[in-house]
């Protein structure tokens, strides 16, 4: 069971606390139910738009314990890198420029403070490990990155909400650029869905070859 997150949502959904930590990868089905529960429980789940850093600052106390958010100055921060998360102390840590521009709603601040929240909730202290870390292998680390990626989207982007929009549509009333509404489409209409397959081939391939 995962300590992180309590889903009160309904049964005929999948919860995050049934999710096995023993899993190599999330589906994206059930990346979507993870990122849907929290909305839910968030009371979020009719807004497009909402304030991600409240989120994750405030809100999220109430359902992952432990969880500390910091913020450094760039320089702290390794070459290129605007946000982290670390599990040991739990901890999803920010440059202060992209606080700044996360507190001004920007589109690309907002999808990465989600996709660190991903990591937060999908990569338990067993499984989380960041990008910058060397010790876990290429493929687990971008299998990571994808599936925070996935549940950034299905966060700021549910199915429900947006379906029936246009890209631009989208990009306006959920706060993501119009590159991430268009792949989000995309995918909800199966278009992308040979694209993460194939990812998640490619990274269990190279895991296989490496072990
Ligand atoms: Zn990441």
């Amino acid at each position: 069971m995962n300590r992180f997150f309590y889903s009160n949502t309904s049964t005929d959904e999948i919860s995050f606390a049934t999710v096995s930590k023993d899993s190599v990868s999330f589906s994206l089905a059930q990346i979507e139910q993870v990122a849907r529960s929290l909305r839910v429980d968030l009371g979020l789940d009719d807004l497009r738009l909402f304030d991600v850093l409240r989120v994750i600052e405030i809100d999220l106390a109430k359902f992952v314990n432990d969880l500390s958010f910091v913020v450094v100055d760039d320089k702290e921060l390794d070459d290129g890198v605007l946000a982290l998360t670390t599990h040991d102390p739990l901890s999803i840590v920010v440059a202060e420029s992209l606080y700044d521009l996360a507190f001004s709603r920007d589109e690309n601040a907002r999808f990465v403070l989600a996709h660190e929240l991903g990591h937060v909730l999908l990569h338990d202290s067993e499984r989380l490990e960041h990008c910058g870390i060397d010790q876990i292998d290429k493929a687990q680390r971008s299998n990571f990155e994808l599936e925070a990626n996935l549940f950034a989207e299905a966060f700021l982007m549910p199915a429900h909400l947006v379906r029936s929009m246009t890209a631009t549509e989208i990009s306006h009333s959920c706060g993501v650029s119009i590159v991430r509404a268009e792949e989000r489409l995309a995918r909800l209409k199966g278009e992308m869905l040979c694209k993460y397959i194939s990812s998640f081939c490619e990274a269990d391939a190279v895991a296989n070859k490496a072990s």
